[in-house]
């Protein structure tokens, strides 16, 4: 059935004509905002640096389910070949975008962070190097080394974690950046021809729904390529689990109060926007908070049934 926003899936087949498949990748570059004295990181950071599944030792049970065996996780080359091999047998692809997924990966000297990107693109002649990283990371030195990447057969990505376009809520979330400094960095990578991805978060507690729809406005204006949007979760290990009885509220939604601010937030997003991603999908392992969601087919249906039941389309409210 089409969906009433713009779909990755969609995407990717226009421009590959075939869905493509990630290679997840670990470098090991850390988070200035977990690193930094006295800053702690962001309130719900559980220190997995948004790290694979497969990429992470505490939840073996879940790699060895995928067939992937890692052995340190900081050895790129072994990290690229498993993931590879995954793809193959799995997908039977050979189609590959490599993702620097986790933590911040523009967290070095810019000559370190070439001989990473370098080091792992002669792997294998990716469509796609994604990089993952924070809104005050990407100087213009760092924007001209990832724009020399692009060539007519591959792209290159950035993935920007803005999570919320009010001020306020960034200082509350111990973000250690604003929304200024998302929109400066997402003018400097477009500048280059790199395509932006930002990730937003709905945040309940912290601000309404109406809040979300103008996050939604905000990356619209700023001309991001693509959105990723996810769910709050209480992880073990972060300062939310510890704070959120002063909050007042609890900061998980119930799946009905997900698909209306979702489906929100995409009435209020430019109609051109790639939509990655309507939720996060946390291991059992990671969040104590019961699970409330049904598997991710079943919410983007509610998402879908509960927009076509108003009439509504992607950007259909800006
Ligand atoms: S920017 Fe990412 S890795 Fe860094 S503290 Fe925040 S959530 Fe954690």
């Amino acid at each position: 059935m089409k969906r009433p926003w713009n779909t990755y899936s969609d995407y990717l087949v226009s421009r590959y004509g075939q869905r493509v498949y990630r290679v997840s990748v670990d470098a090991g570059l850390s988070c200035p905002n977990r690193d930094a004295a006295g800053r702690g990181g962001c309130a719900f950071c559980d220190g997995t640096g948004a790290r694979a599944v497969h990429l992470r030792e505490e939840e073996r049970d879940l790699e060895k389910a995928d067939g992937i065996l890692l052995t340190d996780k900081c050895d790129i080359a072994g990290q690229i070949e498993r993931g590879l091999a995954y793809i193959r047998r799995r997908y039977r692809s050979r189609l590959a975008m490599l993702y620097f997924q986790s933590w911040s990966n523009t967290n070095a000297p810019v000559e370190r962070l070439k001989t990473i990107y370098d080091s792992a693109l002669l792997h294998h002649d990716f469509v796609s190097l994604i990089v993952s990283t924070r809104p005050d990371l990407v100087p213009d030195q760092v924007c001209d080394l990832l724009a020399s990447y692009i060539t007519p057969d591959r792209d290159v990505w950035v993935e920007l974690g803005l999570q919320s376009a009010d001020d306020r809520t960034l200082s509350l979330l111990g973000r250690g950046h604003d929304c200024a400094s998302y929109a400066a960095a997402a003018e400097r990578l477009r500048a280059r021809g790199i395509k932006v991805c930002t990730h937003l978060m709905i945040l309940p507690c912290y601000e309404g729904a109406g809040a979300a729809a103008g996050s939604a406005r905000l990356v619209s204006e700023c001309g991001t390529d693509a959105v990723k949007i996810h769910n709050l979760s209480l992880c073990n290990g972060t300062r939310l689990l510890d704070d959120y009885r002063t909050l007042g509220c609890y900061p998980v939604l119930s799946l009905r109060r997900h698909v209306e601010t979702v489906a929100l937030m995409l009435a209020n997003l430019d109609p051109r926007i790639i939509v990655e991603r309507l939720m996060s999908e946390m291991t059992s392992q990671r969040c104590v908070n019961p699970r409330l969601f049904p598997d991710k087919r079943e919410v983007l249906e509610q998402i879908a049934v509960y927009m076509e039941e108003r009439g509504w389309v992607q950007g259909c409210l800006r």
